[in-house]
């Protein structure tokens, strides 16, 4: 039925002409709207994420770059099923829940045990296991907002390795408090890993008002247990693919500045903010520039499959790891559509003064300079930990974990002017960077 339905669209959608869409400063906005309307969810490894790439490519061509193509990759390919989480007597009721990306299933009849909860990824690891064998462990850690996302990082990992740590300890399941900052009733997903050496377990995510609900439930019951049913599919491994286009520089065509964003997004939403946005703004920026004739070459470079843990981006890396030192600069926009207030710099020390001057001529911007710091962005980090320099544009990220990796990341929490000084932002350093000749490498 699958196989059917894919082989159906690559007939009928594939062949789908790109709209004519206009080189001016709406053009983010519009290719964004474009991708989430007519693409919509497109989980990596899906049929939707098949579909996004022909989108990538359409539009690319459309737009006027002068080289379009893909390169594919291997990726192990995991689809949500149905989850359900109930609280059982004498406070009978259901929670939201939704499953953590990677997760198994429960066996068919759920799994029913005692909950424990821990307030950290670090208090869980120093538990008791026998406080820990047999139950559903839960962790319940709070994520703070700000406008750099900056608490993000400490939280994330009873996330990504919650499963692992609560399995060593004998656990049955594991459930945490969505790492969101929104007050709705959304669970937030993403990915979650296991080690090859413990056992597996399920592993899920429950809204933040159910998170609090559970927390009190509990300080009223210790004993309280709690029934999962999960059923996610992993079918094995897939293929994905990179989109990459290029504006061939005018002067010194060999030498590239990577601008890039990541094309696919979790299942819930339609992936407007992460990333479609950044997609919109990357693809935007190359073909805007395109007339002025630039004199590197600008390559914009759309990662498959960034939510499963990068897979696109450390597949790229390896594929062009001969080409490296040719990558001149490579930045990345993946923190939703909130304005650049800060402009941060991975650059040697000889390129600092050309950082200071870059920062001058986004200044009318509102975007003042941050450190040498910059990751570049999650894709990109793989490249500059290979000596490939970088810059961030900071985004206002204040609200972007109330919507990341749930239903509501949707086009309507976009704001078009935003979203137009983000590109104007992008638009400015890829052009300096672009008709530069100083060298940026640390
Ligand atoms: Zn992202
Ligand atoms: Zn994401």
């Amino acid at each position: 039925m699958k196989l059917w339905l894919t082989s159906l669209c690559a007939a009928a959608c594939f062949s789908l002409p790109a709209q004519q869409l206009e080189l001016n400063h709406d053009l983010a906005y519009k290719l964004l709207e474009s991708l989430t309307v007519e693409v919509g969810p497109r989980l990596a490894g899906s049929a939707a994420d098949a579909r996004s790439v022909a989108w990538a490519q359409r539009h690319f061509k459309q737009l006027g770059y002068d080289k379009v193509w893909v390169e594919p990759f291997n990726m192990q390919y995991w689809e949500r099923g149905q989850a359900s989480l109930q609280v059982n007597a004498p406070f009978s009721q259901s929670l939201v829940v939704t499953a953590l990306g990677g997760s198994i299933g429960t066996p068919f009849d759920g799994i029913n045990s005692q909950v424990v909860m821990f307030d950290t990824l670090e208090q869980l690891q120093q538990a008791n296991p026998a406080d820990v064998k047999n139950r559903i462990v839960f962790i319940n850690h709070a994520l703070e907002r700000d406008i750099r996302g900056g608490f993000y990082g400490g939280v994330v990992g009873g996330r990504a390795r919650g499963a692992v740590e609560a399995a060593k300890l004998g656990a049955s399941a594991l459930i945490i408090r969505s790492v969101g900052s929104s007050n709705n009733r959304f669970a937030h997903t993403g990915i979650m890993r296991y080690d090859d050496d413990v056992e597996r377990i399920p592993a899920a995510a429950i809204s933040i008002p159910d998170a609090q609900q559970l927390s009190k439930m509990l300080s009223i019951n210790p004993e309280l247990s709690l029934t999962l049913h999960m059923q996610n599919n992993l079918p094995g491994t897939v293929t994905s693919h990179n989109v990459i286009a290029e504006i061939t520089g005018s002067k010194r065509p060999d030498e590239i500045v990577l601008i890039s964003a990541h094309l696919d997004s979790w299942d819930e939403g339609t992936g407007a903010l992460d990333d479609g946005a950044g997609v919109g703004i990357v693809m935007a920026a190359g073909a805007l520039l395109k007339a002025e004739r630039p004199e590197r070459t600008i390559r914009v470079v759309l990662f498959g499959n960034e939510e499963g843990g990068l897979i696109g981006a450390r597949a790229y890396a390896a594929q062009h790891h001969q080409q490296l030192a040719t990558h001149v600069f490579a930045s990345e926009s993946d923190f939703g559509a909130g304005r650049v207030w800060r402009f941060d710099t991975g650059f040697g020390e000889q390129a600092l003064t050309f950082g200071a001057q870059l920062q001058q001529k986004l200044k009318h911007l509102g975007i003042a300079m941050g450190p040498n710091t910059a990751s570049g962005g999650p894709d990109v980090s793989i490249l500059k930990a290979q000596g490939v320099p970088v810059a961030t544009l900071q985004q206002d990220g204040t609200d972007y974990f109330d919507y990341h990796h749930t239903p509501n990341d949707t086009l309507d929490k976009i704001d078009p002017t935003a979203l137009r000084q983000n590109l104007e932002a992008w638009l400015i350093m890829t052009r300096e960077i672009a008709n530069s000749s100083v060298d940026l490498r640390l």
